[in-house]
């Protein structure tokens, strides 16, 4: 059985093009002339393509603009196409096992994947409405009805509506754990499982679209994105797409922490935002705690960078992991500011999350700010993350760990219960 949401729409359509019907097709018994035969199948073949194009992108507003999952709903597909579709092709759903919203308006999500695993998704809000505009408002307008349908959107505990926020971004996780151990990293901890499907990555953003009208997604979840770089393409082609979801590929950026070939790999298929995390200004730095760069250092990673065909003014952001005492000087801002000399670069810096058990500890909100002047002297936007969702163990791995369902997160799964019900 295929599954909805690992299909790009040609290959939906490619599957439901043994179903399309042409009238001509009755005419051809009655030629006799090999031109003229040949050239009525090639109309036929013409027309029923068409068709399943057609049936295709219907079934894509159905299922991720009317947020519809049930094919008896969706009354202009034929009868015969839609009893196939209940037979071959299935739309998944994920199974919430836990969700819970932070005081700052962070929602946090559990889900459990077909043999048992769990991964997270993260919806993030930003910015007053005022400051952004009126997509939001957009998104939101067709509501939990579609032309007198009920579709299968969700409510959440308290909504985040379109009132409230200008920007939700969806944070997506790409694998169960994650192989790359960065030293700061819980999911580092955790070790690889396994990698997601196209369907599994499709369809976190997708459930999220059914609880609220999400804007923006990264790739910044558990996982490293490019260590999956071909379902993560794939997925990308898939929510990009205009008769789907539709967003725009400024607004859909992977996230990822040096897997050179990864990045190459990436931009054959999709032209999606880059965000690097670089988190260190050298590369003895920076092998302390990424291991990936003992294998591509900072030299062949921002290499790379030069090589994605951004266009357009789009520039790639470069993730920098403040740790105190580690990495937080002033010299290394400096050496931040001449290593991305030359490369379309914003910087975002994200003081630590410290959780009991860490390594590291948070710099000085003074020593951030200080950070922050020096690359915004030298010309570098610079925007520093405030941490979000504390209060709910927001930070990549943290909910997992405290459910007790990813490997080696022994000395953190006391700090999650007593976080939990602190
Ligand atoms: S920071 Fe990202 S790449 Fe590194 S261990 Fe964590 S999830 Fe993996």
């Amino acid at each position: 059985m295929l599954i909805f949401q690992s299909l790009t729409k040609t290959e939906l359509s490619d599957a439901l093009l043994p179903l399309s019907e042409a009238r001509e097709e009755r005419d051809l018994a009655r030629i006799s002339d090999d031109l003229e035969r040949k050239l009525l199948l090639s109309k036929i073949e013409k027309k029923k393509r068409k068709q399943a194009e057609m049936r295709a992108k219907q079934l894509f507003h159905w299922v991720y603009q009317r947020y519809v999952t049930d094919y008896d709903q969706m009354t202009d597909i034929a009868k015969d196409v839609r009893s196939w579709l209940k037979e071959n092709v299935r739309i998944f759903r994920l199974e919430e096992t836990f969700s819970k919203q932070s005081d700052d308006g962070t929602y946090k999500f559990l889900w459990k994947l077909n043999d048992t695993k769990t991964i997270e998704s993260v919806i993030i809000p930003a910015a007053l409405k005022e400051k952004i505009g009126e997509e939001v408002v957009e998104a939101l307008s067709d509501g939990k009805r579609y032309a007198g349908i009920e579709t299968d959107r969700v409510g959440l505990d308290r909504e985040l509506d379109s009132d409230s926020w200008a920007r939700l971004t969806a944070c997506i996780s790409s694998q169960v754990g994650c192989a790359m151990a960065c030293k700061f990293c819980l999911t580092g901890v955790q070790g690889l499982d396994r990698s997601l499907d196209v369907h599994e990555v499709v369809t976190q953003v997708h459930e999220l679209r059914m609880r609220a009208p999400i804007t923006n997604i990264v790739f910044m979840g558990m996982g490293e994105p490019l260590h999956n770089v071909k379902n993560i393409a794939k997925a990308c082609q898939i929510l990009l797409d205009e008769d789907g979801m539709n967003f725009s590929k400024r607004k859909v950026t992977v996230s990822t922490s040096g897997l050179v070939p990864g990045i190459d790999e990436l931009y054959q298929s999709t032209d999606v935002s880059l965000a690097i995390s670089l988190n260190a200004s050298t590369d003895e730095q920076r092998s302390q705690i990424m291991p990936v760069n003992k294998r591509w250092n900072i030299d062949q990673l921002l290499d790379a960078c030069r090589r994605v065909p951004l266009g357009g003014h789009r520039r790639i952001t470069f993730e920098y992991v403040m740790l105190k005492d580690f990495n937080d000087s002033i010299e290394d801002a400096h050496r931040v500011a001449r290593l991305l000399k030359g490369i379309p670069a914003k910087v975002n810096l994200i003081p630590f999350n410290e959780h009991p058990g860490a390594d590291f500890k948070r710099p000085e909100d003074e020593t951030v700010m200080r950070f922050q002047r020096t690359l915004l002297n030298q010309g570098y936007t610079t925007t520093v993350r405030i941490s979000r969702g504390r209060d709910i163990l927001a930070a990549c791995g943290q909910l997992r760990s405290l459910f007790g369902t990813a490997r080696g997160t022994e000395k953190h799964r006391d700090y999650g219960k007593s976080a939990e019900h602190a």
